[in-house]
């Protein structure tokens, strides 16, 4: 495998007619001649921009001319705007070899902070370009030859020997797809590679992810250093199966379990799996729909032993609660100090579990100091086990379904990796996918200090960007609407600001959870929530209004495809994947979706792809089509009705895994959304927004939530194509009408 990382000369005369020109680029050519790519450049430009080069260069020249150092104050800059330069690197790769070029200075003419960086100083002609290439080079190659953490070096290897396997897949490394026409597509599209390296677990020498060992486990020690934890297992099925595996090595049938009720839905399918009794924290929220943090009394042993003893199925069991689920970075970024939780608690609950999918970024950055689960020099607990499950695809470089569960032992129990084991083999397949654990190898070595922090700050620093951006926007505007990114009124002017900026402090307006504890929570600036005109926090409607749905529909036709849509705001994420490019056309769309709206554009104009599929909205305007939509919502007081359903009180009747049985047995009727209220659900209702389970197995249909179904039903009749999705309704079509149906529990 051949792979491309130039070395990089930075000459002022590197296109120069002079002696230090044709010097240079004598030394260019013979590390050409050696089969090194070579570019060259006359300058630095932007130095961070420039600096970022390290992640594609396999080492740097840097050349200092002696015209550089014709005075004091000359070498003065020359050696401030070389030092600048070795900071940048070094911030992001202290690995990449450096080397000084010079004609007649000498290590005497640069300080020592500069030296130590560096892999050598050349000196123009005093030995021939051939043989300070080969010395560059063999520094390159020694560099680029300790990058490939453990796994993905054994794929490497083994994609190259060429050896003819007879194991599965059946594709036999990609010949199988060379047999056919659309075959030969799919073969083209995804490349040699990809399919050389789709392998089996019978290749031994790339070890067993499912017993863990050879290079999958020596990788999987990696993360777990990287990412400051006892142990790390990598998995293959996204943070749905980490979370399952989690719940199954720790729960079993009866067990009490306190779980967040925003929690992603993989938790809930764990109680059914496990026949828990939950016990639910119930988490704030405003009138815009953001969901806050649970406060921390409700954290008090005292008030959970209330909670179980105002259950009926959890108030006779004797035994302490087995595992409590935090949702460890909500939707939009609400974060809780972890050792606030684990003191409160003390060892009143068997194990520990933060579902970080949003969160494996964390660690490598003091900004989240304690607002994550397990990190450097964290205490331990005195006796709960702490598990971290985290969605390495998320926010990191990872393949769709990577993801990682970590773990942080306690003063008095470790954790037997052979019985963990036991639940981690009942959610693998047996054939998992060998490029997805390579991701998870390269996402964890991506991550490695000072690298990683340097990227996290980066994101942190890039959504501050945007957030000053927007403000300065709106401000232009002057008296004229324009969106609001939602957080706190303090932001720095420049640069990262303070880290105490971003506590939600008691009872200020612009979150509106209330009183919360000091300390307790912060907002993780790389998730930006953008707020559209029309509902303020306390749910007040203004008489005009953009409903969200709108501007993300519009925002899509132009290309942004933002990740999740609430009733007036939306969501975007500055993940370390997020580009200057990416967020300024979002401001730009922003800005043309204002235009669009102020002069009323008609919606085939602006929304082509949309009226196609929906002629009915052709000629209607795309501020009249938001004032309809507002007009609704506003009529149903959609706000605090979406508020209430999630907020309300639910006493459960019968146990998730006891209802969802009754499923499997078909002891269910599909009851009409009317006649819903009383009934017992079967199955998990999820309306999207915003993707929080409502109702799970074994809970009774309340008037709100038959109230915010009859919403929904009339709302999608009335706006076809901007249909509010809810999961677990059954339609059907009745009368040529669309009806709902709930499967609920026989009466
Ligand atoms: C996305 C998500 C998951 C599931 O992760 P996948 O990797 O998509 O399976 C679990 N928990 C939370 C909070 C999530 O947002």
């Amino acid at each position: 495998m051949k792979f491309r990382f130039p070395i990089v000369i930075i000459d002022e005369d590197f296109r120069s007619e002079n002696a230090s020109g044709l010097g240079i680029r004598a030394l260019a050519e013979a590390i050409e001649q050696e089969g090194m790519e070579v570019l060259g450049v006359t300058s630095y430009g932007d130095l961070s921009s420039f600096a970022q080069q390290q992640s594609r260069a396999s080492g740097f020249i840097l050349s200092i001319d002696d015209e550089e150092f014709h005075s004091d104050e000359a070498a003065e800059h020359a050696v401030k705007q070389l030092r600048a330069f070795v900071e940048e690197i070094r911030w992001r790769n202290p690995d990449i070899p450096l080397f000084i070029y010079g004609e007649t200075r000498t290590s005497r003419h640069l300080p020592n902070d500069i030296l130590k960086e560096l892999h050598g100083f050349i000196h123009m002609f005093e030995d021939t370009p051939e043989f300070v290439a080969r010395y560059i080079i063999r520094e390159a190659k020694t560099y680029l030859d300790t990058l490939a953490p453990p796994f993905f070096r054994a794929l490497l290897n083994y994609a190259q020997d060429g050896s003819y396997s007879w194991h599965c897949p059946g594709h036999s490394g990609g010949v199988a797809f060379l047999k056919s026409p659309v075959g030969q597509m799919f073969h083209q599209f995804f490349g040699e590679n990809m399919l050389r390296s789709d392998v089996c677990n019978a290749v031994e020498e790339l070890g067993q992810l499912l017993d863990h060992t050879g290079p999958v486990a020596a990788s999987e020690r990696n993360a777990a250093r990287i990412f400051n934890s006892d142990h790390c297992f990598f998995v293959t099925n996204g943070t749905s199966t980490s979370n399952k595996m989690v719940w199954h090595a720790t729960v079993a049938p009866g067990d009490i379990v306190v779980v967040d009720r925003n929690c992603h839905k993989s938790i809930l399918h764990s109680i059914i799996m496990t026949g828990a009794i939950p016990v639910f924290l119930m988490p704030t929220r405003n009138h815009y729909g953001i969901i806050g943090p649970i406060p921390k009394e409700e954290f008090e042993p005292e008030n959970i032993r209330k909670k179980i003893e105002a259950n009926p199925f959890a108030k006779d069991v004797k035994t302490k609660p087995r595992i409590l689920t935090i949702t460890q970075s909500t939707y939009d970024g609400v974060l809780y100090n972890v050792e606030m939780i684990k003191d409160t608690l003390g060892d009143t609950i068997d194990t520990l579990h933060f579902d970080e999918a949003w969160l494996p970024h964390a660690t490598f950055h003091d900004f989240y100091q304690n607002m994550h689960a397990i990190g450097r020099d964290r205490p331990r607990p005195k006796d709960p086990l702490v598990f971290s499950t985290q969605s390495t695809h998320k926010m990191l470089a990872g393949l769709s379904q990577a993801s990682q569960i970590l773990v942080q032992e306690s003063e008095t129990r470790s954790l037997d990796r052979y019985r963990f084991n036991e639940a981690y083999l009942m959610h693998t397949s047996t054939s998992p996918q060998y490029a997805i654990i390579a991701s998870c190898d390269i996402a964890a070595a991506m991550m490695e200090p000072p690298g990683g922090t340097a990227l996290v700050e980066e994101s942190i620093f890039e959504s501050l960007d945007f957030r000053r951006a927007m403000r300065k926007v709106d401000e232009e505007y002057g008296d004229s609407w324009w969106f609001k990114v939602w957080g706190p009124d303090e932001l720095a002017d420049e640069g990262m600001g303070n880290r105490a900026d971003w506590l939600l402090k008691a009872n200020e307006r612009w979150h509106g959870f209330g009183n919360l504890a000091e300390g307790f929570n912060l907002l993780d600036p790389i998730k930006a929530t953008i707020i559209t005109p029309g509902l303020d926090v306390d749910g007040d409607f203004d008489d005009s209004g953009i409903p969200a749905a709108i501007v993300t529909k519009y925002l899509a036709e132009h290309g942004v495809i933002v990740e999740k849509t609430g009733l007036y705001s939306f969501f975007i994420m500055f993940t370390i994947g997020i580009t200057k490019g990416r967020w300024n056309t979002l401001v730009t769309a922003l800005q043309q979706f204002k235009d669009d709206y102020d002069k009323n554009q008609p919606l085939w104009r602006v929304l082509p792809e949309f009226v196609a599929a929906h002629p009915r909205y052709e000629r209607i305007g795309l501020r009249d089509l938001c004032q309809q939509i507002h007009d609704v919502y506003k009529a149903h007081d959609i706000a605090r009705l979406t508020t209430e359903m999630y907020t309300s009180n639910m006493v459960p009747a019968m146990k998730p895994t006891d209802a969802y049985a009754k499923m499997a047995h078909r002891e269910i009727e599909r009851v009409p959304l009317d006649e819903l209220e009383g009934r017992i659900t079967a199955i998990l209702l999820t309306p999207y927004p915003p993707g929080i389970p409502l109702l799970i197995p074994g809970e009774r249909f309340n008037k709100t939530i038959v109230q915010y179904l009859q919403f929904a039903r009339e709302f999608n009749e009335r706006f076809p194509g901007l249909k509010t999705d809810i999961h677990g309704l059954v339609e059907e079509e009745v009368d040529g009408r669309t009806a709902y149906f709930v499967d609920c529990v026989m009466l």
